[in-house]
């Protein structure tokens, strides 16, 4: 058989290791591609954001899911300390017999390839399968490659890789720009944005593109109108606009699911619900849908709580807690008889404002002969008492 190995510290891995390894395993045609995210690279420090060789293992599934021939190795992290290519390719002839082992490479890495620790073993047992970028340095790398052939018998194959040249390091500054999804297959990015590994912070498109396909059609002016309103409130008033955005888009992605799939939802995601708001999913899916961001988007705390109080309000309100509620309130596709007055207030004087529209709110709870929550009368009297 011919098994062909990948190894990399994949911190993270992106659409440029996968791209070269595609088209190696088309030139090849390996039987396996065996992926080995390494446990300590020998040649480089890991980033201090390192998010951990599960993180990393978990990313190259994701990220080499595509292509059919490929599976994801832990035998470089489970041997720990440093790997060395030497040692893999041990424990590989004894694992495979038979195998004819391929090794996949960027030809950075040929550059100082005899400085690998026993790589003249390394060229014995193994051909070299090197990824060739358009970069001007095709010369100078076929002239290694012929060096070590001569040299030491290796036996090197160049793949040309046409992709965009980024590095992880790029790759891990322009994730908490809440840039580089391109980077990454889907799936890929969908994990690093849940769990926020580096430090990344989602692309507001993504957001909405996820909280769009969670909504009914019609409700998507209005979380649209909510988005607009609440970056405009938060740059009126000092706070985080992408914070903003981030709460307004996702503040009702559970609001078209029926009450007994909103408590299943409490059920999965351990979220915290009260006696009213259990028969209630109006007041429900301001909790679910916090709950939902957090485990699927990873947002910060300070966006989970403001999705969390958007519906009832609540005493001792943040920023942007008071953003949200308000942006929800006043965007452009509502309609009520108080609702120019709000506007204008909202950007005059926002506690004030939130009076009026706890005040609104109250008196159409009461009309419609329901309980008004006890959070949004403490919302009321701590207002009250903030403007005193
Ligand atoms: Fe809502
Ligand atoms: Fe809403």
């Amino acid at each position: 058989m011919i098994l062909a190995v990948f190894g990399g510290s994949f911190n993270p891995p992106h659409i440029g290791h996968l791209i070269a390894a595609k088209n190696a395993v088309i030139k090849t045609r390996p039987d396996k591609l065996l992926i080995l995210p390494t446990n300590k690279p020998p040649h480089k420090a890991l980033s201090e954001d390192e998010p951990g060789t599960e993180a990393r293992t978990q990313m190259s599934k994701l990220c080499f899911a595509e292509i059919e021939c490929a599976e994801v190795s832990d035998i470089e992290i489970m041997r720990g300390g440093t790997s060395y290519t030497v040692q893999t390719v041990k424990d590989l002839k004894e694992k495979y017999a038979d195998a004819q082992i391929l090794i996949f490479m960027g030809t950075d890495m040929l550059e100082n390839f005899e400085s690998w620790k026993s790589f003249e073993f390394i060229l014995q047992n193994a051909s070299i399968v090197a990824f060739q970028r358009e970069d001007g340095e095709e010369a100078k790398i076929a002239g290694i490659a012929d060096r070590l052939s001569e040299k030491y018998g290796a036996k090197i194959e160049m793949v040309l890789s046409k992709h965009r040249v980024v590095s992880s390091t790029k790759l891990r500054q322009l994730l908490k720009q809440r840039q580089g999804r391109e980077f990454f297959p889907d799936a890929e990015y969908e994990y690093i944005i849940s769990n926020r590994l580096y430090g990344a912070k989602p692309q507001l498109q993504f957001l909405r593109e996820k909280a769009y396909a969670m909504l009914t059609p019609k409700r998507i002016p209005h979380v649209k109108g909510c988005e607009k309103e609440a970056v405009r409130l938060a740059k009126r008033y000092g706070a985080d606009e992408t914070e903003a955005a981030e709460a307004a888009i996702l503040h009702d992605i559970t609001k078209k699911l029926r009450l007994d799939e909103q408590l299943k939802l409490c059920e999965k995601y351990d979220i915290m619900t009260d006696a009213l708001e259990i028969e209630n999913e109006k007041l429900l899916h301001a909790k679910t849908g916090a709950g939902i961001s957090s485990a699927l988007f990873g947002v910060s705390n300070e966006v989970r709580s403001a999705i969390n109080w958007h519906t009832t309000a609540r005493a001792d309100m943040s920023l942007l807690e008071k953003i949200i509620y308000m942006a929800d309130y006043i965007e452009e596709t509502r309609h009520f008889d108080e609702v120019e007055k709000l506007r204008s207030l909202a950007y005059e004087d926002l506690d004030k404002a939130m009076i009026l529209g706890l005040q609104i709110s109250i008196k159409e709870v009461e009309d419609k002969g329901h309980v008004v929550h006890q959070d949004t009368l403490a919302a009321l009297k701590w207002f009250k008492g903030v403007i005193a």
